[in-house]
């Protein structure tokens, strides 16, 4: 483990919950093709998994991302400007860099762009994730499919890092929620990744189900979807 991580963990976890004792803390970094960030707590231990873009970060902003994790696992507000320092660093130059250096050597694909007739896809995900992911999660490459499919209505594509949607919700008869909800489960495809590399097959575990199932449209959404 990184010198000092687990220090600056005890810390905000301190000041998020003083007088309780942190549980068992392991800190890993991982490859994640984005800048993807998770916590979880399995049998007493919390399990922090950090991108491994933010290994050279510097410790205000390791500080800032300890903080919004633990306040995300034990449900406290988000300090405003701890937020704040995490998003320029991800978004500052460096970050950037890599995030695309990583993307290319993965390989180029030729995309769509992310704004289509009637949607932005860039748009719409940046809403969710602020919605729904405390703005933890970045940002794939947003791209409408390039034919018609009815067969395949979104998927993620690691190889990538994009999500693509089917061009046929890019039309004014399709309401928002419906291209929200398609979007907002991949997104649960990039919070819960798939094992398997290589498999064509779309695995949802019950925790992603759960998720899902928050989205307040869902029913709406599927209702509009078994009708196309
Ligand atoms: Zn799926």
């Amino acid at each position: 483990m990184r010198e000092g991580l687990l220090e600056i963990f005890q810390k905000a976890y301190n000041e998020l919950r003083p007088g309780s004792s942190l549980p068992e803390l392991k800190i890993e970094f991982f490859a994640f093709t984005n800048v993807n960030n998770t916590i979880r707590l399995r049998n007493g231990r919390l399990l922090v998994r950090l991108s491994d873009l933010l290994e050279g970060a510097p410790p205000s902003v390791l500080r800032a991302i300890a903080h919004i994790l633990l306040a995300k696992m034990y449900r406290r507000p988000i300090d405003r400007g701890q937020a704040t320092r995490y998003r320029r660093y991800v978004a500052s130059h460096d970050i950037v860099r890599k995030a695309h250096l990583v993307r290319q050597m993965r390989g180029r694909k030729r995309l769509r762009p992310a704004r289509g007739h009637v949607y932005d896809l860039d748009a719409i995900f940046e809403e969710l994730n602020t919605r729904f992911f405390h703005g933890l999660m970045a940002r794939p490459r947003m791209s409408w499919s390039h034919t018609k499919t009815r067969r395949i209505l979104g998927h993620y594509d690691p190889a990538h890092n994009a999500i693509i949607i089917s061009r046929i919700f890019d039309h004014f008869t399709v309401p928002r929620y419906v291209v929200e909800y398609i979007v907002y489960h991949e997104m649960l495809h990039l919070k819960h990744p798939v094992k398997l590399r290589g498999s064509r097959r779309c695995v949802h575990p019950a925790e992603f189900q759960a998720e899902e199932k928050l989205f307040p449209h869902a029913a709406q959404a599927n209702a509009f979807l078994k009708r196309l």
